[in-house]
């Protein structure tokens, strides 16, 4: 479904990612584990261009786009099959749940208040969040939030989910209701990738884990490959640490 290969991103002087190369099949949940500062972030970002990269393709679907010299339409093309869920929420704070979820569908795809409404709260139902449809960010907790963040991803049915750490702004205990929704999101087929450093997702939802440093990735299989039986002593130093 996607391929990204020979992906290159320097900020300055310091070259952060090194060649990556990526596979993504319909239904796959992968996750990219990394020490901080490895580029996780970074690779997600360029893929949906958020951050331009200095060289690389993506092949969505079989057409190939250059991630360094792509045009608006084809940009626009990537951005319509995928979503992406940010660390930090990313909600408007002026805008309820509901119309941070229809946002999209209606100013971007020019879809009807009304049904644009029906399909949001129906994206809102999935993540637990019924009884919130008209609550402003600043009265939803982080947990609750990062559920709408979600919601605001699924609502535009993208073939794919980019998510970047979404837990790692939350306090502890509002973790595991985020978890717990993308556990069920996974569970229906949904395409995802994901930079977590929540390794119980991984070693549990995740159908393929791969892991990367200093810009390049030095290891993929089954969580059972990585976290079991891993070949690179990168990862092993790595898995030592955080487990
Ligand atoms: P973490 O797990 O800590 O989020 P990461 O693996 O996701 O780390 P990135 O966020 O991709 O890493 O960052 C990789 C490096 O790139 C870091 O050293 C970071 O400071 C640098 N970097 C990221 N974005 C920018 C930017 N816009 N300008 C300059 N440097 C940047």
């Amino acid at each position: 479904m996607l391929e990204i290969k020979n992906i290159h991103k320097s900020f300055g002087q310091n070259k952060i990612l090194k060649g990556v190369d990526l596979k993504i099949d319909k239904g796959d949940v992968v996750v990219i584990l990394g020490p901080s500062g490895s580029g996780k972030t970074t690779l997600l970002r360029c893929i949906n261009f958020l951050e331009k990269a200095d060289q690389g393709l993506a092949v969505f679907d079989g057409i190939d786009i250059n991630l360094k010299t792509a045009s608006k339409r084809q940009i626009h093309s990537i951005r319509k099959k995928t979503a992406f869920v940010f660390q930090n929420y990313n909600l408007f704070n002026n805008k309820t749940a509901l119309e941070n979820v229809t946002e999209g569908l209606i100013i971007g795809r020019k879809m009807p208040k009304m049904e644009a409404n029906a399909l949001g709260k129906k994206a809102l139902d999935k993540v637990g969040l019924s009884e919130k449809y008209h609550a402003y960010p600043s009265e939803l907790s982080g947990g609750q939030q990062q559920r709408v963040g979600i919601a605001r991803a699924l609502v535009i049915n993208p073939d794919i989910i980019l998510f970047d750490e979404p837990t790692s702004a939350l306090d502890p205990e509002l973790v595991g209701e985020v978890l717990t929704v993308m556990k069920n999101i996974a569970k229906e087929g949904t395409t995802m990738l994901v930079v977590t450093h929540e390794m119980s997702f991984a070693k549990d939802v995740a159908n393929r884990v791969i892991f990367m440093d200093e810009g390049v990735v030095v290891e993929e299989g089954s969580p059972k490959d990585i976290f079991v039986h891993p070949k690179e002593e990168r990862t092993r130093k790595f898995l030592k640490r955080v487990l």
